[in-house]
């Protein structure tokens, strides 16, 4: 099942998307924000609407979370590019909730920052409440589902600052979406693409974690209880980069569909 946010008549609703006549459609209302359901999507109750091409829909960002976690380094050749070790355990960071941005919204690039990177991820939007799980349990009821996310970046203020709160966490710089899927499985592998103005500049397949899914739930989970409708960005693959006001940066998961943001100077 695959739903997305979007606003209708100045309201925002949540809405089932499904394929009609080849593309994509938001074809129901949910009657319950699919966070507060406590997991199963397949129970979530509908209302019938007109359809709305997904395209021509106004889309608000997909989740509304307490706290987004981002996973740091968790591709092997994203690491060495950037001349880091290869971490030993996970290494996470957060980008505060005031960070989300639609699909289709202009990423502002701050006048203090020199460099401003894309970072292309797959995004893992957490189903019920999650604190330090058994070892044996099975963690997938956690899941509610996947979608794209943009770990947009700071780079000279990361590097300057010594750790990442500002340089990951100014407005606009977690573009989210376009919307939210329960139907593919990062376990078996799921490639994750960036582009910039049509050109590729990234292509990962979440086979190449170095923390599986499973991993990442635990330890953070360990630390802190993950609330329903929370934001893991579990890491990029190699080829990042800079842009500048005027480009256009896609991120691609596949079976989620493109997050598709404009950049612009403040
Ligand atoms: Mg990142």
């Amino acid at each position: 099942m695959k739903y997305c946010r979007f606003q209708l008549n100045s309201q925002s609703h949540y809405g089932l998307v499904e394929s009609v006549a080849g593309r994509e459609a938001i074809t129901r209302l949910l009657l319950t924000a699919p966070e507060e359901t406590s997991g199963d999507m397949e129970d979530l109750a509908t209302k019938r609407m007109d359809h709305i091409p997904l395209a021509d829909a106004s889309l608000l960002a997909p989740v509304r979370p307490s706290k987004i976690v981002c996973v740091g380094r968790n591709y092997r050749e994203h690491a060495e590019e950037l001349g880091n070790e290869v971490p030993a355990e996970p290494l996470i960071f957060f980008k505060p909730p005031s960070s989300l941005l639609a699909p289709g919204e202009n990423i502002r690039r701050p006048r203090i920052a020199q460099r401003t990177d894309y970072e292309g991820e797959l995004g893992l939007i957490i189903a019920k409440t999650c604190y330090q799980p058994a070892a044996e349990e099975d963690l997938r009821p956690y899941i509610l589902g996947y979608t794209c996310v943009n770990d947009f970046t700071a780079r000279d203020l990361q590097n300057k600052d010594g750790q990442w709160t500002r340089a990951k966490g100014f407005d606009t710089f977690c573009p989210v979406g376009p919307l939210v899927t329960d139907e593919i499985d990062p376990r078996v592998g799921v490639g994750v693409e960036t582009r910039v103005n049509g050109q590729l500049r990234q292509q990962g397949n979440t086979r190449d974690f170095i923390f599986p899914l499973d991993v990442i739930l635990r330890y953070i989970s360990q630390a802190m209880t993950l609330l329903p409708g929370d934001l893991i960005a579990t890491g990029t693959p190699k080829g990042v980069g800079p842009v500048v006001a005027g480009d256009v940066v896609e991120v691609s998961v596949e079976g989620v569909g493109t997050l598709r943001n404009p950049v612009v100077d403040e």
